[in-house]
């Protein structure tokens, strides 16, 4: 039995500990679906997924930046100390840490092996299709009596045994055709030919679209326009799914045009989750272009798809200049990507303007934009401190060796206290561009002595 208690920050043991009841603590800040399922997974048995016996051919560990205190935090764990069920390696899972989780210096602490993935990890939102399908496989697997044969990823819904649990993207009962989204996205099921076309979407809307190229072709894109607010993890995105396994978030992107542009397979699938003033825009094809099949469309047509249109200010932003990361102006693949017969480009991606003026004087309550290539990019400016010592959100006032400063926090910023967080952090003046908070503390508990799974961790 799990029993919830308002203790001390966020923490859960790892599985099962004892006979009878164990706690889970939900602290103050700690009260988000996303932390609750966090902690929730640890006592269903979850370690961190970077943790994974599996990890180093998804993410290196930064331990240069890492607190020395905290190094045991990203102990990998051995291969017959885990059972996943099949489910792989999901960046986008709700146990997973954020870039900075730990960090000593500011520095990040987990770098993604695929870089497209750096804005994916460390999500505290909800859980992932691929979380609740390895607890539905460890603890209802034998709910139905049928078989049904779920495509893409999508297994049988222990909660409805005639159809299948689909991952965003699809739908139906056996997760094959395109899931659709809100009803203004437009068509989801989209065929790629050997001619250029665009889907785009506006607005706090989620839209979902699968393209399809010919069997033996793979899906060419090229993210063309973005506008999103600028947060790690990404809260709102375009995530594409350019991997064969559709089970897995795919990555998502809000600070950073894609580095790749082919699909893994003859299939790609777009998640757009917008708020108001976001939008993308992206170009796709078959590759190679001089693909052949008996039954290969030919067709020029243009087809774009356009949802709700823009209704506010183009760009919010949460990010800082100190945080943007520069973007390659060469196109990169993944070592996966084996056959292409024609070189992508990135031609719009790399060319920034100058920034312009900064909307405020002090404590991060302003925004300054540049235009780079066909999108803009926003981000907080003038981040000293306002006089008598206020900051904007995300920005909070904290104090090192008697000098004030507006410090954005990271997973574990054991100077920020939990009330420093909820008061005095809130301006007067306060008009900046607001996050979620989740992961607001990160610390470890002792390992408990004459148990391999007796191992508390905070969040
Ligand atoms: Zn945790």
């Amino acid at each position: 039995m799990i029993k919830f208690r308002k203790l001390e920050l966020c923490w859960s043991y790892i599985g099962k500990i004892g006979y009878s009841s164990q706690q889970v603590s939900i602290g103050v800040g700690c009260t988000s679906l996303g932390t609750v399922t966090h902690e929730i997974g640890h006592a269903l048995g979850f370690y961190h997924e970077q943790a994974r016996y599996d990890r180093d051919s998804y993410v290196s560990i930064l331990t240069q930046n890492i607190q020395s205190t905290y190094l045991s935090q990203f102990t990998k764990q051995s291969f017959s100390s885990m059972v996943d069920y099949g489910v792989g390696y999901d960046y986008g899972s709700v146990m997973h840490y954020d870039q900075t989780a730990f960090t000593s210096n500011g520095g990040n602490t987990i770098a993604t092996i695929d870089p497209n993935y750096q804005a994916t990890i460390g999500q505290r939102v909800a859980p992932s299709f691929a979380d609740v399908k390895r607890i539905n496989l460890a603890y209802c697997n034998s709910t139905c009596s049928n078989t049904l044969d779920c495509q893409n990823g999508g297994y049988i819904n222990p909660n409805d045994c005639n159809n299948c649990k689909c991952p965003p993207g699809f739908g139906g009962q056996l997760c094959n055709i395109a899931g659709g989204g809100d009803a203004s996205c437009g068509t989801a099921d989209l065929t790629a030919t050997n001619t250029i076309q665009t889907v785009s979407a506006s607005g706090a809307v989620n839209c979902q679209y699968v393209i399809t190229a010919p069997v033996g072709a793979k899906v060419y894109f090229q993210m063309t326009a973005a506008t999103f607010s600028r947060s790690v993890p990404c809260t709102n995105y375009l995530e594409i799914k350019y991997d064969s396994d559709f089970t897995r978030v795919g990555a998502r992107f809000c600070t950073s045009y894609p580095t790749i542009s082919l699909s893994e397979t003859n299939r790609l699938v777009l998640i757009y989750q917008g708020v108001s003033g976001a939008r993308f825009s992206l170009n796709y094809r078959y590759d190679p272009q001089d693909f052949t099949t008996s039954t290969s469309s030919t067709s020029t047509t243009t087809t774009t798809t356009t949802a709700a249109p823009v209704t506010s200010a183009p760009t919010t932003s949460t990010a800082r200049p100190t945080t943007t990361t520069a973007r390659t102006t060469t196109t990169t693949r993944r070592t996966t990507v084996t056959s292409t017969t024609q070189a992508p480009t990135t031609t719009t991606s790399s060319v920034c303007g100058s920034w312009g003026g900064c909307s405020a004087q002090c404590g991060g309550c302003g925004t300054q934009t540049r235009k780079c290539g066909t999108y803009f990019e926003t981000v907080y400016c003038n981040t000293n401190p306002c006089v008598g010592g206020y900051c904007c959100r995300p920005f909070f006032y904290v104090t090192q060796n008697g000098n004030g400063y507006c410090k954005r926090p990271q997973a574990d910023d054991s100077e920020i206290r939990n009330e420093d967080r909820f008061e005095k952090a809130i301006h007067p003046n306060n008009d900046a561009p607001s996050v979620i908070w989740e992961n607001i503390k990160d610390h470890p508990k002792s390992r408990i002595n004459g148990s391999n799974k007796g191992f508390a961790i905070n969040n």
